[in-house]
């Protein structure tokens, strides 16, 4: 059951930041973005700038998959490590670093535009995707849910609650 203990990515997962902070103590940043004009990145380079080593890595999103994890791999200990990408790129570079070995504080992530949600039915046990609202209905099955506050690793989705809606 180990596998379900892993930090699973999702719009609440603690590694999300609105703007990168510096953490004390730390002595090197890694900054892993797929822009070389995103915002978020060119604030922090400058206010770290002389004051805490950094390495910028400019990922091409999957093709640059294997080359990003060898660049989270060879860090050595007491590195933060700052992702700036879209959700979609955030879902590439977040299990990757999980898996060589940064726990959810290690990491920040600040995204650029939306990020994903999920919801899952527990009458047909699918995944659907969501967006802010309180209640949907599944794709799959077509029952009206509500979302639940509970977010399941495991599923990778928010709980779904079957309900029958009142005719109007
Ligand atoms: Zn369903």
């Amino acid at each position: 059951m180990a596998t379900y203990k892993s930090p699973v990515l999702y719009d609440g997962s603690e590694s999300i930041v609105e703007q990168f902070s510096k953490v004390e103590r730390k002595r090197k940043c890694l900054i892993i973005t797929d822009s070389a004009m995103n915002e978020a990145v060119g604030r922090f380079q400058s206010e770290i700038n002389q004051e805490v080593p950094y390495e910028l890595f400019i990922m091409n999103g999957k093709a640059d998959e294997a080359k990003a994890k060898e660049v989270l791999a060879q860090q050595k200990m007491g590195t933060q490590l700052y992702i700036a990408s879209t959700w979609e790129n955030a879902k590439i570079i977040f299990p990757l670093a999980i898996e060589v070995g940064y726990s959810e504080e290690e990491i920040q992530l600040a995204v650029d535009g939306e990020k994903e949600r999920h919801i899952y039915c527990m009458k047909c046990f699918t995944l659907s995707s969501i967006k802010d609202e309180k209640e949907v209905q599944c794709a799959q099955c077509h029952a009206h849910l509500e979302v639940g506050p509970f977010f399941s690793k495991v599923r990778k989705g928010y709980i779904g609650y079957p309900f029958i809606p009142i005719e109007e």
